[in-house]
């Protein structure tokens, strides 16, 4: 990687394209949408922020995010207006559920005045739309009571370790456990239901926390969610030896605790999800779950019904995705709702990604490789 001062990943992120422009007449939005692979869109991630403060080694290492690093200005971010505006459009294209992330969602002023703007939107089946947030917890304690008071349905916390010189050495800000672990009571004492722990495991960092991690939250009704290291972005150094697969999460959990396969909740869940079972063999939900999210070894592309919305307004069809639609630009530029509405219809009709069920196939897009520089999921939002 070179040094010096810090553009070179806001340059990647490339100027998007604008979307098709539609000659004929504009379509009323049927909450049908498919792609080219038949796939319908149900789940929208929304970056509002691509500012952390956090430097997870994974995401948004120090070397490259650090002071000279070129964030995003004020004036370049969707304004809570915009993205309810354009949420409203996806919401008629069939969007049940929203997800907040970033960066880091909590340190964007003000969110919880976001989540009560989306709160107030509609489905297709005219019901609220699911909105979910992941944090790294930080700022989580004394937001819970207001997140949920403004209409947030449920919450991911994410944490690595229970190890504290682990999670220090990971989060690389000296973050203590003890932080994340509160933001987790208090989400609970705000009266969250069905929170999430979502643990990135690398080997040799910290897969050695796996068996801790599920001992801690065993029983507790949090669900822990195991994710594989992937190769998003171009600044994490990922390697292959790294990953440690879900198949092998597994084999290590279930060396301790019998567990059963569950049925999916719904549609393209990212996640599948094992039950800890009784004496019996039965699941048993006293004892809660975990899910493994295992983008590199087992794609989920066949499904995948998602589509992000970056901070400054590109849409990307795919989180591996080298260039985004500028969403932003025709907004700005005095679009109409039915111009915005079928732009939207008109990129997803388009879509045709699967890049992990082709990523063995690929020529890796390192930090010394030659072509497109992939978006930054601080970016693009996890
Ligand atoms: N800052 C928030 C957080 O950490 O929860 C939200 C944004 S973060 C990009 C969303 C999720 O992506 C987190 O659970 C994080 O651990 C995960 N993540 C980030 N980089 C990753 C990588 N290279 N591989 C797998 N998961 C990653
Ligand atoms: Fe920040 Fe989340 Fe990325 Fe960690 S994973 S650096 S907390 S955005
Ligand atoms: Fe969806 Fe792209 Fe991930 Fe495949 S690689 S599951 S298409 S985001």
């Amino acid at each position: 990687m070179t040094t010096g001062k810090r553009a070179s990943i806001v340059d990647s992120r490339r100027i998007g394209q604008m979307p098709p422009a539609h000659s004929g007449s504009l379509q009323a939005p049927t909450g049908l949408l498919t792609d080219l692979r038949g796939r319908p869109l149900r789940d929208l991630r929304i970056s509002v922020t691509d500012r952390c403060n956090f430097r997870c080694t994974y995401c948004m290492p120090k070397e490259i995010f650090g002071k000279d690093y070129n964030f995003l200005p004020q004036a370049s971010l969707l304004t809570f207006e915009e993205i309810t505006r354009l949420s409203a459009l996806f919401l008629a294209h069939g969007v049940h559920k929203i997800r907040l992330t970033g960066g880091e969602p909590l340190v964007r002023k003000n969110i919880e005045k976001l989540v009560a703007m989306l709160a107030e939107l509609r489905t297709t089946e005219h019901a609220p739309p699911e909105i979910t947030l992941t944090t790294n917890g930080s700022l989580l304690a004394k937001k819970a009571r207001g997140l949920k008071e403004a209409g947030l349905s449920r919450v991911t916390v994410s944490l690595d370790s229970l190890d504290e010189a682990v999670f220090q050495a990971m989060n690389d800000v000296g973050f203590p456990v003890a932080g994340v672990l509160a933001a987790i009571d208090a989400a609970q004492e705000a009266g969250f239901e069905r929170i999430k722990v979502n643990m990135v495991v690398k080997r040799g960092t910290n897969d050695q926390e796996i068996l801790p991690m599920a001992r801690h939250f065993r029983g507790t009704g949090i669900t822990l969610r195991f994710i594989e290291f992937m190769d998003v972005g171009s600044t994490n150094h990922w390697r292959m030896q790294e990953v440690v697969s879900s198949k092998e999460v597994l084999a290590r959990l279930q060396a301790e605790f019998p567990l059963v396969a569950l049925q999916p909740t719904a549609p393209g869940e990212t996640a599948e999800r094992w039950g800890y079972a009784d004496a019996s063999g039965q699941y048993d939900p006293k004892l809660g779950e975990v899910g493994f999210i295992s983008s590199v070894t087992k794609a989920f592309c066949g499904t995948c019904n998602r589509i992000r919305l970056s901070t400054e307004g590109q849409l990307f069809t795919c989180l591996f995705a080298t260039q985004g639609w500028d969403l932003r630009g025709i907004m700005r530029g005095g679009a109409t709702e039915e111009q915005l509405s079928q732009a939207i219809a008109d990129i997803w009709h388009g879509r045709n990604d699967r890049y992990s069920e082709l990523r063995a196939s690929l020529p890796r897009k390192d930090d010394d490789g030659d072509g497109p520089r992939r978006i930054e999921m601080s970016y693009i939002g996890g």
